[in-house]
């Protein structure tokens, strides 16, 4: 691996995607054909504010931001492999319970191999009444078949492991090593936007693929110098923190509304040999940092990515963050994704006023 110098090929060559930048890491060979829209290469900002807000000596708290991926989240990081892997051994249609950003991923990866040419359908299955906005959007608009299920994510999932298991269609869900490969990438940007290994990583956690692949990310990258693992559930969602399999997950933050992770043992293995820790944050404080990065910031992210910031407050206000720490934070996925939280959080619903300067300068209150 290139390290943080200007010789790394991040930053010198034009972005082609994160199969083109880290194929060597990558299990595909001359034969898979690369459907990519470019994604990765994504901004590591310093966060001053929420530096200040921990208030520990010496820190620096940087924001992964993952929404600026293609369809708007990191899931574009693994679905570049996944998809190209699939038309590689002659797969047709890929499927998918979702969230909501997996199925837009697979949705946009799906069109972009049909633009390569390939025959490939997409089909999603996503919990009704629980994927925001955007991400219902994005799935129908790029062409796949969405399925609203009257059931939960982890329904959804079971369902979908069982049409993989009878019929001729690809499961893209983090369960498909593939999708792993191409998140682990993640690790690599941060360590070389840095210039170094950062000291503690911070991530949402839901069906628990994503701090899987940072962790396999950073091993790959360094075997003396590997950053603390923390993660964080949402509290009305958190069977790894509680060990036990929650039947009716609820959060605001939908992206990570999951109580039966896939990844499970994987997520805890990653705490655990890290030094680090999986914790919940309840809603009350994703939205709180949801707010703090929004309006003292200026980056957005929607509700579930919110979970890191609020989980790494909550574990500084606990004294569980070592002084003089390089912190980043994964920001997973884009604030529009979900306008209607952003809307009842914001500063301004229901402000309205005629056309008439007196009654808006009372308003504006200056
Ligand atoms: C998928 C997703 C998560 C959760 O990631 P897992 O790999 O399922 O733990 C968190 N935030 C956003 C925005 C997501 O789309």
């Amino acid at each position: 691996m290139t390290s943080g110098s200007s010789g790394s090929a991040l930053f010198t060559k034009p972005w082609k995607g994160i199969i083109d930048c880290y194929r060597t890491y990558l299990p595909v060979n001359d034969n898979t054909p690369i459907i990519t829209l470019h994604e990765g290469n994504t901004p590591l900002v310093f966060a001053p504010h929420i530096t200040k807000l921990c208030n520990i000596p010496g820190l620096s708290v940087y924001l992964k931001v993952e929404g600026a991926n293609p369809t708007g989240s990191f899931k574009d990081r693994g679905m570049t492999v996944a998809v190209s892997k699939a038309i590689e051994e002659k797969s047709k249609a890929i499927i998918c319970a979702s969230t909501g950003n997996t199925s837009a991923s697979a949705a946009a990866y799906a069109a972009r191999a049909r633009a390569n040419g390939y025959k490939m359908d997409c089909f999603v299955l996503v919990p009704k009444g629980y994927v925001a906005l955007g991400k219902l959007s994005q799935a129908m608009i790029y062409g796949a078949k969405v399925i609203q299920i009257k059931g939960n994510f982890d329904e959804a999932l079971s369902l979908v492991k069982e049409i993989v298991s009878k019929y001729p269609v690809t499961l893209v869900n983090s369960l498909n090593p593939f999708r792993i490969e191409g998140q682990k990438t993640g690790a690599f940007e941060i360590c070389e936007q840095l210039g170094k290994v950062p000291d503690v990583l911070a991530i949402p956690v839901g069906n628990a693929g994503n701090i899987t692949a940072y962790w396999k990310g950073f091993c790959e990258y360094a075997k003396n110098d590997r950053p603390i693992m923390i993660g964080f559930e949402a509290s009305g969602a958190a069977p790894i923190v509680q060990n036990k399999i929650i039947e009716k997950p609820e959060t605001v933050a939908t992206a990570i509304r999951i109580g039966n992770p896939a990844s499970w043992k994987q997520a805890v293995n990653a705490a655990k040999e890290s030094n680090g820790f999986i914790d919940t944050v309840t809603d009350e404080e994703i939205l709180n940092a949801y707010k703090i990065i929004h309006q003292e910031e200026g980056i957005a992210c929607e509700p579930a990515s919110a979970a890191s910031v609020a989980g790494l407050l909550k574990s500084a206000k606990a004294k569980k963050i070592s002084p003089e720490s390089t912190i980043v934070c994964i920001l997973t996925g884009n604030g529009l994704k979900d306008p209607d939280t952003a809307i009842n959080q914001g500063k301004s619903e229901g402000l309205e006023a005629n056309p008439d300067l007196k009654e808006i300068i009372t308003i504006l209150d200056f």
